[in-house]
């Protein structure tokens, strides 16, 4: 593998705004693979809400790239343990896959925040920084930083207007793929079958 994108995320569920994302970025940018890294500790998550475990959240987005070319589930920070971070992924992808090309790919809204993560110099050095579009206001993040901008169709599906969903009976149709649901179904996840 040469060119490699990281799409990180909590996935809590994915959804088909990650999933059109990563399969636009993927197209555009001609990448052999992008691995939809599923966050083991997402910290700047932990405490304000309750996180499916993520052996469940790494099983829902298996059956989401199961059957889609070029895209596959990333389990190295569950595999890491403890707390992610994306600059430590970089450096293990790096030594994992010696002269490959990285592309760390983020929508707007994490982009926004990029300078809340913790060593996002090494992010930016490490890998050529992707902003996708997200619904919302179209960050523009300084000069100073390396960054390209991939336009991808807007969607406006979070995993926590899902996450509402689920818990009051909404159809998550199309929204969430069928194998997603299935996996959901099957592990009694987000309050189903209870
Ligand atoms: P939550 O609502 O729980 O924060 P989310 O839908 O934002 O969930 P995350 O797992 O937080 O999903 O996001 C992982 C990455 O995917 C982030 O870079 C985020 O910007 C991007 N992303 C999420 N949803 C979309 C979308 N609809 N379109 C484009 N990018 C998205
Ligand atoms: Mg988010």
């Amino acid at each position: 593998m040469r060119r490699i994108g990281l799409f990180g995320g909590t996935f809590d569920p994915p959804h088909v705004g990650h999933l059109v994302t990563a399969v636009n970025v993927r197209h555009s940018l001609n990448l052999d693979v992008v691995l939809l890294m599923v966050a083991n500790v997402p910290w700047q998550k932990q405490g304000t809400r309750l996180i499916t475990p993520a052996i469940d959240r790494l099983a829902m987005v298996d059956a989401a790239v199961s059957e889609v070319p070029g895209l596959l589930a990333g389990r190295h920070e569950i595999d890491l343990g403890g707390d992610s971070y994306t600059a430590d992924t970089l450096a293990t992808l790096a030594g994992d896959y010696p002269g490959a090309e990285l592309y760390t790919i983020i929508g707007d809204d994490a982009a926004a925040g990029l300078e809340t993560w913790s060593r996002h110099e090494e992010v930016v050095a490490l890998s050529q920084l992707v902003v996708v579009d997200r619904p919302g206001v179209p960050v523009e993040l300084p000069d100073a930083i390396d960054w390209i901008r991939v336009e991808v169709p807007r969607l406006e599906v979070s995993s926590t207007d899902l996450r509402a969903r689920f818990s009051d009976g909404r159809p998550l149709n199309y929204l969430v793929t069928e194998p997603v649901l299935d996996v959901i179904d099957a592990r009694s996840l987000y309050g189903v079958n209870q």
